[in-house]
């Protein structure tokens, strides 16, 4: 193993996950065992209006991992048909965030590239006689819609010829009329139990520019029209999406067999003029349950929301579930990748308890994170019995259950700091750390014992004063002397100042989601998500690279921060304590 590469979960490839046996796996293996499939095709198709969260983690993982186990291939789809809230910056940012996560695509594409293939399809549809331009408004035709216990009814506009519809939809094109002036839809069936399919628009007009297309295009093509395509044309065999699309499957599959891309080449044969390789096929959709996190937002709307409104400090936040977030508050990519492997895949929607995630990252860093020690709440510890100028260096083990890590040497000297807590004058019953007369272990030191406090004049400890058992050192007779406690400590004149960011959960309750209190779940942020302290580190942890992980003795999970970590100026960023804190509170 290798100790001290922080960037590893870039260059190591996905282990395929063996014997997972969901039932999404389970219908690709019975379509290959059946010759339905001979190569499995999949696509992750984010829409790139914000960054990445741990909710799509899950969908990367299913779709580049199933591709990967089953020799098949992924794209990697942004999912740009609405202009106006996508930008170029998300785009680059999906790419690096779905990168790092330890997958690579087949085909990076937009389904912007199929513009000019959805309005062949469209005008095909028109020709075919099962779509049609209407003039009602949108709020007219939300009224013509009807509700889930009643029907529709037709639009006056329903019947118009061929002729005129092509000639009408030309003209949408060519920018002719305003916004919302016409749409066009699929004539399906307006008195249709599921709503999706009483005539669905599948083009509005809207003159924005694109953010790959620019002004080319004063029409855009609605979701449910462009997605089916574009999987279609991709050859995709297995368009995997979440439950809320179920609904929308006959509508899938309508927009699909009207079209029929397989056989009609001249809808996208230009394509491949262009440099695309496709194989348009038919393909078929499968909805699996949502990641939903407790303590957590997973909603892009929401996440953005949080950074425009300054509540947090960007997409990276450490303290927000982006992949960006987590990756800077020092989650790795395999304990992502542990834990979607973990909840599996179903219909079954749930919450996922906070704790599971942040057990995955603790068990990934105790086997890769290097040990060191650091004081969050530094309080200075004297050994008297040293002389002033008393220096040694310690031999330490980087990892106490792997010694590929190897060694490192720790100064020592007669002036330490320890954590504040460590200490209690007054100490509640079974503390077994320093307190006035007792004795303590120094790790890997020896023995010493708290002689003297010295206060400042409003009676705050300052400074302990103790004596080193010089008996109890390391091949001294007395070292295996039992005393309760151990403790961890940094020697005072060696250790290097540093800012530490210590991290806790944004949110203080399970559902901020759930306004049934009448609380907006903004109201549910937790004001202490975010401290900041001077802390004192020993040197071998301050010379860390950017993205450094180490386990901080009795601390936690700690990383260099990526982005404003530098040698001469350390800062951390803390992961995950060792031990779950939230349980105990109840909530
Ligand atoms: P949001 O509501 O946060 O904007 P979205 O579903 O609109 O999410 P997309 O960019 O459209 O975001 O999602 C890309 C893919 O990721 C889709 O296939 C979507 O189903 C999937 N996805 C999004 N959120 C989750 C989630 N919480 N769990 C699993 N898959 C998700
Ligand atoms: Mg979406």
């Amino acid at each position: 193993m290798s100790t001290e590469n922080p960037t590893a979960e870039s260059t190591t490839t996905v282990a395929p996950a063996e014997g997972q046996r969901d039932f999404v796996r389970q219908i690709i293996r019975d379509d290959l065992a059946t010759g339905k499939h001979h190569a499995i095709r999949t696509r992750f198709p984010p829409e790139p209006n914000g960054y990445l969260h741990i909710g799509h983690a899950k969908a990367i993982c299913l779709n580049f991992g199933i591709a990967a186990e089953f020799t098949g291939w992924c794209n990697l789809r942004l999912d740009d048909t609405n202009p106006g809230k996508e930008d170029p910056e998300f785009v680059e940012g999906i790419k690096d965030d779905v990168r790092w996560l330890g997958y690579d695509w087949h085909d990076l594409r937009h389904a912007s590239d199929y513009f000019e293939v959805f309005y062949r399809a469209a005008v095909k549809l028109i020709e075919d006689g099962v779509a049609y331009v209407d003039d009602l408004n949108a709020d007219e035709m939300r009224e013509y819609r009807g509700t889930l216990t009643s029907p529709g009814r037709h639009s006056p506009y329903r019947d118009r010829s061929v002729e005129e519809n092509l000639d009408l939809f030309r003209r949408m094109r060519e920018g002719e009329f305003a916004d919302g002036a016409k749409t066009l839809r699929a004539k399906i069936d307006m008195s249709a139990g599921n709503i999706n399919m009483r005539d669905p628009a599948i083009y509005r007009i809207r003159k924005i520019a694109h953010q790959n297309t620019g002004d080319a295009w004063p029409i855009y093509p609605m979701y449910d029209y462009a997605h089916c395509l574009s999987d279609a044309l991709e050859g995709i065999t297995h368009s995997l999406c979440t439950l809320e699309f179920e609904d929308h499957r006959p509508l899938y599959d309508w927009f699909v067999d009207k079209v029929d891309l397989p056989n009609h080449p001249e809808l996208w044969k230009h394509l491949h003029d262009a440099g695309f390789r496709t194989e348009p096929a038919k393909p078929r959709q499968i909805e699996f349950s949502r990641l939903n996190l407790s303590y957590s937002i997973t909603s892009k709307r929401k996440l953005a929301q949080l950074v425009n409104e300054g509540l947090v400090d960007g997409w990276d936040d450490p303290r927000m579930n982006t992949l960006r977030g987590l990756r800077r508050r020092g989650f790795t990519a395999a304990a992502i990748r542990l834990l979607i492997e973990r909840l599996g895949v179903s219909k079954q929607n749930s919450v996922i308890d906070y704790a599971i995630f942040e057990n995955c990252v603790r068990e990934d860093l105790d086997a890769s994170a290097a040990r060191r020690m650091a004081v969050l709440d530094p309080l200075k510890l004297v050994i008297t019995n040293l002389p002033e100028n008393h220096e040694e260096s310690l031999v330490f083990s980087n990892h106490p259950k792997d010694e590929s890590f190897g060694t490192r040497e720790v100064p020592f000297s007669r002036e330490l700091w320890i954590e504040r807590d460590d200490f209690a004058e007054v100490p509640p019953k079974g503390f077994h750390r320093l307190k006035p007369e007792g004795e303590v272990r120094l790790r890997g030191v020896g023995i010493v014992k708290c002689e003297e406090l010295v206060k400042d004049a409003a009676g705050a400890v300052i400074e302990l004063r103790c004596t080193l058992d010089l008996e109890s050192r390391h091949g001294m007779p007395g070292a295996d002397r039992k005393v309760k406690g151990t403790i961890h400590w940094v020697s005072a004149r060696h250790g290097v100042a540093t800012e530490v960011r210590v991290y806790d959960r944004l949110f203080n309750v399970a559902a901020p989601d759930d306004e049934s209190d009448g609380k907006s779940w903004i109201e549910h942020i937790n004001p202490d998500a975010k401290r900041v302290v001077q802390a004192w580190l020993e040197p071998a942890a301050s010379i860390a690279v950017p993205e450094q992980r180490f386990q901080f003795e009795r601390l936690g999970y700690f990383v260099a921060d990526r982005l404003e970590h530098h040698a001469d100026k350390p800062v951390f960023n803390r992961t995950v304590t060792l031990r779950d804190t939230w349980a105990k509170q109840g909530g």
